[in-house]
């Protein structure tokens, strides 16, 4: 049996994320969101810096680098829920704080010094968002199917040349992207193989050799979230950059996110609900 009882804490940043949602996302969100262009409809930088401001951007990142250290997933979900009351996408940078800790603290994907560098670049820069980049134009739902066969699931290919991987390919409809100072980049590293056994995780840096950014994607509802074409042309990072084995596989590192975004994610529609009626 669940005790949905809420803690005295959890009351109290439920509250917060609500009076945030009716003092800083409700007077500006309906403008935003019928912005005639895709690019200025985007809730970055000026919400995003009054997350910052209250906490909400960093909520989810241990104490020690700087942030709320909140790792109760149920938490996450009462926040999600009053954000989205608010408006949807702003979840978008909650959803960002829970992938970047979820990634990094796993022993299995991040080592010391890869979760000291970006965990501490994250806490430090009021803009920084990252990307989980999964999404190709001809691969959606089936990157998280159960088939495994070679033709399916995402293309981008990372090889290696001495100390670095050479990324190729295009990703597409990842959130935050163009905006984002990190990229969590799935990539095909054996393409003998599918997608839970060649496939390997790199961090890719905004400033990236090879990095480029197309449209933004305009969408029916859902505008405040920033959606964008992304480009791989011979880009390069250093080996150093990899989350994990090579070809650890799709299963294995979405493992240790813990199903969370799922789970922000339908307590977010809750409150888009909520808002509606
Ligand atoms: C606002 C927004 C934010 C996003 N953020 C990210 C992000 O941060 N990172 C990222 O990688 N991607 C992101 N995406 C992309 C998202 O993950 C994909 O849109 C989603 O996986 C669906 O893929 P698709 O659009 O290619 O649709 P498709 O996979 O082509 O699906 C189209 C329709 O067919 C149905 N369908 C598909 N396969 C089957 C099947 N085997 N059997 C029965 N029905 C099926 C689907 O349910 C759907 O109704 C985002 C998309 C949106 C809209």
């Amino acid at each position: 049996m669940i005790d949905a009882q809420l803690t005295p804490e959890q009351i109290a940043i439920q509250e917060m994320a609500h009076e945030f949602a009716i003092n800083e996302i409700r007077p500006i969100a309906m403008e935003l969101d019928h912005a005639s262009d895709p690019a200025d409809a985007v809730y970055m930088p000026r919400l995003l810096r009054n997350m910052d401001e209250v906490g909400l951007r960093t909520m989810s990142i241990p104490e020690e680098y700087g942030g709320g250290g909140i790792d109760d997933l149920f938490t996450h979900c009462l926040v999600a829920e009053e954000l989205a009351w608010g408006d949807r996408a702003v979840v978008g940078a909650l959803l960002s704080s829970n992938k970047i800790t979820r990634l990094l603290t796993a022993e299995a994907l991040a080592t010391k010094e890869q979760r000291d560098k970006w965990l501490t670049a994250y806490c430090e820069d009021p803009d920084f968002l990252i990307t989980q980049a999964m999404t190709e134009a001809n691969s959606g739902s089936e990157n998280l199917l159960p088939y495994d066969g070679v033709d399916g699931g995402f293309q981008t290919t990372a090889v290696r040349d001495g100390d670095e991987y050479v990324i190729n390919g295009a990703k597409r409809f990842v959130s935050n992207t163009g905006w984002a100072k990190l990229n969590f980049v799935y990539v095909r590293t054996d393409k003998s193989k599918g997608i839970n056994e060649g496939v390997t995780l790199l961090m890719v840096p905004i400033d990236a050799p090879g990095l480029s950014f197309g449209r933004v994607h305009d969408k029916m509802g859902y505008r405040l979230n920033l959606n964008r074409e992304m480009f791989f042309n011979d880009c390069r990072v250093p080996v150093e950059n990899r989350l994990g084995p090579e070809n650890y596989g799709i299963s294995n590192i979405n493992s240790h996110l813990r199903a969370g975004d799922g789970l922000i994610n339908a307590a977010g529609m809750i409150g888009l609900a909520r808002a509606a009626y």
